[in-house]
């Protein structure tokens, strides 16, 4: 089956995908094995030690390749581990340009474990893609991408990054946890590395924890690769074979995701008591235009900020909701709510994260595939 024919709802089941050889098993078995058997030295069946390749990992890395239209993939402990190899390929001295409305723990890495490695990070707002050529010094080699931003939802036009990026031979790589390849597939945007937490949209259901990487170039993916191996942060086997059962069904609850996000975004917005709620969908939103453009569809999450409120009434609502669970994370079957300023954002100061957007009153969801009469529901009851 050549599977670059197939439409993106076929390549999650099938994407690279083939019966196990042993016995026809169509799940790849866990292969649960830390070393091979070789009847002569360096002769084995394509695995000797599984920090460097395990079957089930194997099957799970060409999935994510399949699905993000890319070449190779790369899966790992975790999203950060994933993002960890991107920046071991740089050297003392080279610059990142990032994107200002990031991932907690990507800015963690950045300056609190890379910098001291003199390796220099700039955070800019990337809404206006044409403003980042302003800041490319002959430093630079790297510009990192999340769109949609969490958790203020801005879009950033890739296409336009990439134009930029290639222009000056650096490296674009695009954090796509937010939108998943079912609504943007990056690589066919001109960016050079896709960059997945599995343990979100792709995984699906809360019940593990892995990052994933995918690219076409081959030179790309072997210094990835020889990254991955030597550093060791591979993703196990029963992980990746919780992460490719999720993505068989990728599609299918994006398409929930999707609807039931808009159904509370447009809930929302009606409410007396909300004042502002932020969701690409919206036409006044900013860059919907190229969200409409790059994006198949607007996706399950959401910002909201409640009418004068205040921590305390933020506190209160994400409390008060039943069928949302209160907890960090996103993208699994099961609505959440989280409270930025207290959870994922509490370690960037007031001043900092509220030039972004990110208010004391802010309150972020992601829209789960329940029923969403139950989720509107939930919600009437939690903002009385
Ligand atoms: C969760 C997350 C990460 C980090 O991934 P882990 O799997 O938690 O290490 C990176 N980027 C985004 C956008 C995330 O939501």
């Amino acid at each position: 089956m050549d599977d670059k024919k197939l439409k993106f709802n076929s390549k999650t089941i099938h994407g690279g995908q083939q019966p196990d050889a042993a016995y026809g098993a169509v799940m790849p078995p866990i292969y649960q094995t830390s070393t091979y058997a070789q009847s002569t030295p360096g002769s084995h069946k394509g695995y000797e030690y599984s920090r460097s390749a395990n079957p089930t990992r194997t099957a799970l890395e060409k999935s994510l390749a399949s699905i993000e239209n890319g070449t190779y993939g790369l899966a790992f402990a975790s999203g950060l581990a994933a993002i960890d190899a991107i920046i071991k390929l740089l050297n003392p001295g080279d610059e990142v340009l990032s994107t200002n409305d990031l991932y907690g723990g990507s800015y963690r890495l950045f300056r609190q474990v890379f910098e001291k490695f003199g390796i220099k990070f700039t955070f800019i707002g990337m809404q206006d893609a044409e403003k980042i050529e302003g800041y490319i010094s002959d430093k630079t080699r790297l510009i990192w991408v999340e769109t949609p931003t969490n958790p203020m939802m801005n879009i950033i036009d890739i296409e336009a990054v990439s134009v930029i990026a290639r222009k000056h031979k650096i490296l674009l790589a695009v954090d796509n946890t937010f939108a998943t390849p079912y609504l943007q597939t990056p690589l066919d945007l001109g960016a050079d590395i896709v960059m997945h937490s599995a343990t979100k949209y792709l995984g699906g259901h809360s019940d593990v924890v892995v990052g994933a990487l995918v690219v076409k170039d081959k030179e790309l993916a072997t210094r990835l690769y020889f990254i991955q191996n030597a550093s060791g942060a591979v993703c196990g086997p029963m992980d990746s074979f919780l992460v490719l059962r999720g993505i068989k069904t990728l599609h299918v609850r994006m398409q929930r995701h999707c609807e039931n996000g808009k159904a509370i975004a447009e809930y929302l917005a009606q409410h007396p008591k909300i004042e502002k709620v932020y969701w690409p969908g919206f036409k006044d939103q900013a860059n919907h235009d190229i969200a409409k453009h790059q994006m198949n569809d607007f996706g399950g999450m959401i910002s909201f900020v409640p009418k004068g409120g205040s921590y305390e009434d933020a506190i209160n609502i994400a409390e008060k909701l039943r069928v949302f669970t209160l907890a960090e994370s996103l993208g699994g079957v099961e609505s959440l709510v989280g409270h930025p300023a207290s959870m994922t954002h509490a370690s960037i100061p007031k001043e900092e994260r509220e030039k972004s957007g990110v208010v004391d009153a802010l309150i972020r969801l992601s829209v789960g595939i329940e029923d969403e009469a139950d989720l509107i529901a939930d919600l009437e009851q939690a903002l009385v």
